[in-house]
This record gives C-alpha cells, sequence and structure tokens, in this order.
C-alpha cells in the first residue's frame, strides 16, 4: 500500500487549513473535510487524489467524477 498512510476521516485534510470554512466540503472518496469549493478546490482530499494520479496518470482531471 501507500507508505504514507491518510490519518482518519475524522481528521480534515490539511488544505482546510488555508481557505474559508464556506470552502470545504466531504471529499468525494472518502467523505474527509477538504477544501473542495472555490479558487483551488478539489472534489478529493490529498490521499484521494495521490490515489487517484497513480491510477490515472499526473494529468488526472475530474470530469468522470463531476458532482452537480
Ligand atoms: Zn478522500
Amino acid at each position: 500500500m501507500s507508505s504514507a498512510a491518510p490519518p482518519p476521516i475524522s481528521e480534515p485534510d490539511p488544505s482546510t487549513h488555508s481557505c474559508s470554512s464556506s470552502y470545504a466540503g466531504p471529499c468525494s472518496g472518502c467523505q474527509r473535510t477538504t477544501h473542495k469549493y472555490g479558487s483551488g478546490g478539489l472534489p478529493l482530499c490529498q490521499w484521494c487524489l495521490a490515489s487517484a494520479r497513480q491510477n490515472w496518470g499526473p494529468a488526472v482531471r475530474f470530469t468522470s467524477t463531476r458532482t452537480p
């Protein structure tokens, strides 16, 4: 598995530390609180994003995981 195990999902993604709480939302993968909305937001936390990049390559896009 990964060399850097993610913390429990009760721990918010570190990206939330540098964004407004109004931009935080649940990760699309593990439901961890992450910087999801607004500028720089991503639908996945950094750990899900890392595994997604391993599966899909560095040019990962979110066209297939976009939620309304
Ligand atoms: Zn996640």
